[in-house]
Protein backbone atom coordinates (compact mmCIF):
# COMPACT_ATOMS: atom_id res chain seq x y z
CA UNK A 1 0.00 0.00 0.00
CA UNK A 2 1.64 3.20 -0.85
CA UNK A 3 -1.22 5.69 -0.31
CA UNK A 4 -3.64 6.46 2.12
CA UNK A 5 -7.15 4.72 1.54
CA UNK A 6 -8.96 7.84 2.98
CA UNK A 7 -7.10 11.01 1.28
CA UNK A 8 -4.64 9.67 -1.46
CA UNK A 9 -1.35 11.09 0.69
CA UNK A 10 2.16 9.19 -0.59
CA UNK A 11 2.53 7.13 3.11
CA UNK A 12 6.02 6.92 5.02
CA UNK A 13 6.90 4.28 7.06
CA UNK A 14 6.78 5.02 11.31
CA UNK A 15 8.01 3.43 14.38
CA UNK A 16 4.97 2.19 16.17
CA UNK A 17 5.56 0.94 19.38
CA UNK A 18 5.61 -3.10 19.61
CA UNK A 19 4.54 -2.82 15.95
CA UNK A 20 7.64 -2.02 14.07
CA UNK A 21 7.59 0.19 11.11
CA UNK A 22 4.21 0.99 9.69
CA UNK A 23 2.44 3.21 6.78
CA UNK A 24 1.57 6.38 8.04
CA UNK A 25 -0.67 9.27 6.97
CA UNK A 26 0.82 12.64 8.00
CA UNK A 27 -2.54 14.48 6.68
CA UNK A 28 -4.88 11.94 8.66
CA UNK A 29 -2.14 11.90 11.86
CA UNK A 30 -2.84 7.51 11.40
CA UNK A 31 -1.38 4.62 10.87
CA UNK A 32 -2.61 2.65 7.76
CA UNK A 33 -2.18 -0.92 8.37
CA UNK A 34 -1.44 -2.97 5.10
CA UNK A 35 -5.33 -4.73 4.08
CA UNK A 36 -5.92 -8.06 2.92
CA UNK A 37 -8.72 -10.34 2.92
CA UNK A 38 -9.98 -13.21 4.50
CA UNK A 39 -11.35 -16.50 3.53
CA UNK A 40 -12.40 -20.02 5.04
CA UNK A 41 -11.26 -23.37 3.93
CA UNK A 42 -13.47 -26.33 5.34
CA UNK A 43 -11.90 -30.15 5.82
CA UNK A 44 -15.59 -31.11 6.04
CA UNK A 45 -15.64 -34.84 7.77
CA UNK A 46 -18.81 -37.07 7.53
CA UNK A 47 -20.78 -37.67 10.91
CA UNK A 48 -18.60 -41.03 11.86
CA UNK A 49 -15.02 -39.19 10.87
CA UNK A 50 -13.86 -41.70 8.34
CA UNK A 51 -14.80 -39.87 5.57
CA UNK A 52 -13.67 -36.12 3.87
CA UNK A 53 -15.42 -34.05 1.04
CA UNK A 54 -13.50 -33.03 -1.79
CA UNK A 55 -15.28 -30.74 -4.26
CA UNK A 56 -14.30 -30.25 -8.44
CA UNK A 57 -15.06 -26.21 -9.41
CA UNK A 58 -14.74 -24.19 -12.49
CA UNK A 59 -14.31 -26.97 -14.97
CA UNK A 60 -11.18 -27.94 -12.75
CA UNK A 61 -10.16 -32.09 -12.17
CA UNK A 62 -8.06 -30.97 -9.42
CA UNK A 63 -9.94 -31.98 -6.28
CA UNK A 64 -9.71 -29.13 -3.45
CA UNK A 65 -11.60 -27.84 -0.26
CA UNK A 66 -14.57 -26.29 0.36
CA UNK A 67 -13.73 -22.45 0.84
CA UNK A 68 -15.11 -18.89 0.65
CA UNK A 69 -14.27 -15.59 1.64
CA UNK A 70 -15.27 -13.95 5.22
CA UNK A 71 -17.93 -11.05 4.84
CA UNK A 72 -17.29 -7.99 6.37
CA UNK A 73 -18.95 -7.92 10.21
CA UNK A 74 -19.05 -11.89 9.98
CA UNK A 75 -16.98 -14.18 11.94
CA UNK A 76 -14.58 -16.78 10.89
CA UNK A 77 -16.85 -19.52 12.00
CA UNK A 78 -20.22 -18.28 10.42
CA UNK A 79 -18.17 -18.01 7.47
CA UNK A 80 -17.28 -21.69 7.81
CA UNK A 81 -21.33 -22.27 8.04
CA UNK A 82 -22.66 -20.55 5.41
CA UNK A 83 -19.93 -21.50 2.96
CA UNK A 84 -20.23 -24.91 3.62
CA UNK A 85 -24.50 -24.94 3.65
CA UNK A 86 -24.14 -22.75 0.24
CA UNK A 87 -21.66 -25.09 -1.65
CA UNK A 88 -23.16 -28.33 -0.59
CA UNK A 89 -26.41 -28.10 0.92
CA UNK A 90 -24.27 -29.62 4.60
CA UNK A 91 -25.35 -28.53 7.79
CA UNK A 92 -22.49 -28.77 10.09
CA UNK A 93 -22.67 -30.29 14.09
CA UNK A 94 -19.14 -29.08 14.84
CA UNK A 95 -16.06 -27.29 13.20
CA UNK A 96 -12.74 -26.76 15.19
CA UNK A 97 -9.99 -24.48 13.74
CA UNK A 98 -7.06 -26.40 12.16
CA UNK A 99 -4.24 -23.87 10.83
CA UNK A 100 -3.78 -20.44 8.86
CA UNK A 101 -1.64 -19.67 5.86
CA UNK A 102 -1.24 -16.02 3.70
CA UNK A 103 -2.06 -16.98 0.09
CA UNK A 104 -0.01 -14.07 -1.36
CA UNK A 105 -1.29 -14.36 -5.19
CA UNK A 106 -4.61 -13.23 -4.16
CA UNK A 107 -3.59 -11.29 -0.90
CA UNK A 108 -5.80 -13.67 1.48
CA UNK A 109 -5.41 -14.73 4.69
CA UNK A 110 -6.82 -18.22 4.65
CA UNK A 111 -7.90 -20.00 7.60
CA UNK A 112 -8.39 -23.55 7.62
CA UNK A 113 -11.38 -25.20 10.12
CA UNK A 114 -12.23 -29.10 10.03
CA UNK A 115 -15.81 -29.38 10.61
CA UNK A 116 -18.19 -32.80 11.18
CA UNK A 117 -21.53 -32.72 9.33
CA UNK A 118 -25.03 -33.22 9.72
CA UNK A 119 -25.38 -36.27 7.29
CA UNK A 120 -23.84 -36.93 4.38
CA UNK A 121 -26.64 -36.85 1.78
CA UNK A 122 -24.72 -34.51 -1.36
CA UNK A 123 -28.18 -33.94 -2.67
CA UNK A 124 -28.08 -30.38 -1.71
CA UNK A 125 -24.97 -29.46 -3.63
CA UNK A 126 -24.70 -26.62 -5.31
CA UNK A 127 -24.22 -27.45 -8.98
CA UNK A 128 -24.10 -23.82 -9.92
CA UNK A 129 -20.68 -23.19 -7.58
CA UNK A 130 -19.79 -26.85 -7.51
CA UNK A 131 -19.05 -29.25 -10.52
CA UNK A 132 -18.30 -32.62 -8.37
CA UNK A 133 -19.01 -33.13 -4.70
CA UNK A 134 -17.37 -36.83 -3.40
CA UNK A 135 -16.66 -38.35 0.37
CA UNK A 136 -13.43 -40.03 0.17
CA UNK A 137 -11.55 -42.09 3.09
CA UNK A 138 -8.86 -40.45 4.97
CA UNK A 139 -6.29 -42.25 3.03
CA UNK A 140 -7.74 -41.67 -0.33
CA UNK A 141 -8.42 -37.91 0.37
CA UNK A 142 -4.52 -37.80 1.27
CA UNK A 143 -3.62 -39.09 -2.67
CA UNK A 144 -6.78 -37.47 -4.59
CA UNK A 145 -6.36 -33.96 -2.92
CA UNK A 146 -4.53 -31.56 -5.46
CA UNK A 147 -1.34 -31.64 -5.39
CA UNK A 148 1.39 -29.47 -3.82
CA UNK A 149 -1.54 -26.92 -2.82
CA UNK A 150 -2.46 -25.03 0.19
CA UNK A 151 -5.68 -27.23 0.49
CA UNK A 152 -3.10 -30.85 0.69
CA UNK A 153 -1.21 -28.78 3.26
CA UNK A 154 -3.95 -27.87 5.48
CA UNK A 155 -5.30 -31.26 4.57
CA UNK A 156 -2.22 -33.39 5.93
CA UNK A 157 -1.54 -31.24 8.87
CA UNK A 158 -5.12 -32.29 10.05
CA UNK A 159 -4.86 -35.67 9.00
CA UNK A 160 -1.23 -35.99 10.56
CA UNK A 161 -1.57 -34.31 14.04
CA UNK A 162 -3.77 -37.06 14.99
ZN1 LIG B 1 -4.71 10.12 4.78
Amino acid sequence: MKYCPECGTALVLKMLKGEGEIPYCGKCAQFRFPVFSTAVSMIVQNPDKTKILLIQQYGRQDNILVAGYVSKGESAESAVRREVMEETGLELVSLEYNRSEYFPRSNTLMLNFACVAAGESLDGVNNEEVDLAQWFTRDEAREKIRPESLAKRFLLYFLDKK
